[in-house]
């Protein structure tokens, strides 16, 4: 007749025992985002992942930062960067968007790793050194409000800080707004991905006198279709930018690419 008696006090057990492995959790050092191994202190990644990381170092085309396969000398573009120019100046990217930049990326946005965004934003400052020598203000490209109340953060926000405290350049917020929510690019085509973002941003008529005539970085996480920081890039042109180039973590490339 024990048995019956006994069951809620296992119960407050397994409860206190679960309550006890949180804490524990909390104290544990933080894991690889990409193999789960513990890490040690102040690492983003461990080594073994780290060495497989793919940096993106030149030679690569001066418009875009596409890396090509050989060096075709200084300031020659890729065949996209000439057949669809665009409306942005120049792209640059810390590494390739492969298996362990996404689980990065995803740790950081999905899984509140915010304290990866300082290595993060170390990289992509060196990346984009030649850009932001030249750059009044970094702009983070802008969450619509209802995504980044389920997010409670806007993960281009945290890489701009970064970055603006590895070179000193500051951050421009709120000069650029997402007017419209736009569904996530996961599955659409490049042309449905131009489509779904159009119109979507707009500096606001107080914020224009911070943007016009000023040589501009705009910060994002990861670029695919490049559609996004476009939209953004044109509306701060209309704004009266000098200048917009752009500046994210990882960025897709195609397996081969030839300069021509
Ligand atoms: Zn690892």
């Amino acid at each position: 007749m024990a048995e019956p008696a006994r069951a809620p006090v296992a119960r407050a057990i397994a409860i206190l025992r679960s309550a006890l492995r949180i804490a524990v959790d909390t104290a544990l050092p933080p894991l690889c985002p990409s193999c789960r191994e513990p890490l040690g202190d102040g690492a983003g990644l461990c080594a073994a992942c780290w060495s497989k990381l793919s940096f993106i170092e030149p030679p690569f085309c001066a418009r875009l930062g596409i890396p090509f396969t050989y060096d075709p000398g200084p300031g020659l573009l890729s065949m996209e960067a000439i057949a669809a120019p665009p409306a942005y100046d120049r792209a640059r990217a810390a590494v390739r968007y492969d298996d362990i930049a996404r689980a990065l990326v995803h740790a950081f946005k999905y899984s509140d790793r915010l304290d990866l965004a300082p290595m993060m934003g170390r990289w992509m400052t060196r990346a984009g050194r030649e850009l932001l020598a030249e750059a009044d203000a970094l702009l983070p490209v802008p969450l619509h409000w209802r995504r980044l109340w389920s997010r409670r953060f806007n993960q281009s926000a945290a890489l701009a800080g970064a970055i603006s405290g590895a070179c000193g350049v500051p951050v421009l917020h709120d000069a650029l707004k997402r007017v419209r929510a736009t569904v996530q690019h996961v599955g659409l085509s490049k042309p449905q991905r131009a489509e779904n973002v159009q119109g979507a941003f707009k500096v606001p008529p107080e914020r224009k006198a911070d943007v016009a005539g000023r040589w501009l970085v705009l910060i994002d996480d990861v670029l695919t279709s490049g559609a996004t920081v476009d939209t953004c890039a044109r509306a701060l042109r209309r704004a009266g930018a000098a200048h917009v180039d752009v500046l994210v973590f990882a960025r897709v490339v195609a397996p081969v690419r030839t300069p021509i």
